[in-house]
């Protein structure tokens, strides 16, 4: 049985190298045990397949060195606090007890991404519940949740994270969704996502961030309650 040092939620295969690519190629590359948990095979989008999806996917979490990427195949466009997904989410926390949980942040544009972070941020209370049954699993609850946007931020961050070495990385994890971002050879209806302009977005966001503590490019975490510090230094 894998235990990860970081968990990594998003709601859709690419939410996570939206948010936090550079981040997750960082802590891997740091030695860490980093798994992506993607919550639905993002079925709903405009563009692309559900294998195509799964295939970049993968190919995504090969470029940022992830242990682990698994999709727990939620119902796309219906992510909720539901009781049934609830207990996915638990039965994953519970199998790799992770140190460190980053999920989606509320109020992001897209309603799955907000329903997304209380999904997880329920379940992982209740995953600390003894009387919560998911057959042999012993209960366990992540001591600290940390959160980022995948779209946009939308209210100054906690945290911003150095990823100028990294930011290529985050770059090509993102390419390896030839169905999702702007991508001239791909034949589908343009979405929000797949114009130039949010592409450039991605280089622009990670900039402004950047610019924020003297780097070239950094991606911003936000806390919802206090954490012990020394959990952190999992980033240093
Ligand atoms: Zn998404």
């Amino acid at each position: 049985m894998i235990k990860l040092d970081i968990l990594a939620f998003g709601a859709h295969p690419d939410d996570v190298e939206l948010g936090i690519g550079g981040t997750i190629a960082k802590l891997a590359q740091k030695g860490l045990i980093v798994g992506i948990i993607d919550l639905t095979q993002g079925e709903m989008s405009s563009r692309g397949t559900v294998d195509e999806r799964k295939t970049e996917a993968h190919n995504a979490g090969k470029i940022l060195n992830v242990h682990i990427r698994e999709n727990l195949r939620l119902p796309d466009a219906q992510i909720s606090s539901s009781w049934e997904q609830k207990i996915e989410v638990i039965k994953v926390i519970r199998e790799y007890t992770p140190q460190l949980i980053i999920a989606p942040m509320k109020d992001d544009k897209h309603p799955d991404h907000h329903n997304a972070h209380f999904l997880i941020r329920e379940a992982n209370y209740f995953s600390g519940l003894h009387k919560v049954n998911t057959g042999e699993q012993a209960p366990y609850r992540c001591p600290t949740l940390i959160y980022y946007y995948p779209y946009y931020e939308i209210s100054f961050p906690h945290l911003l994270i150095d990823i100028s070495e990294h930011f290529e990385n985050k770059l090509s994890a993102l390419k390896a969704y030839k169905s999702q971002f702007f991508n001239p050879d791909y034949d589908a209806p343009e979405t929000f996502i797949s114009s130039e302009r949010f592409w450039k977005s991605i280089k622009e966001r990670c900039a402004y961030w950047g610019s924020k503590i003297n780097k070239e490019y950094a991606e911003a975490l936000y806390l919802l309650e206090p954490i012990n510090i020394s959990e952190l230094r999992l980033f240093l």
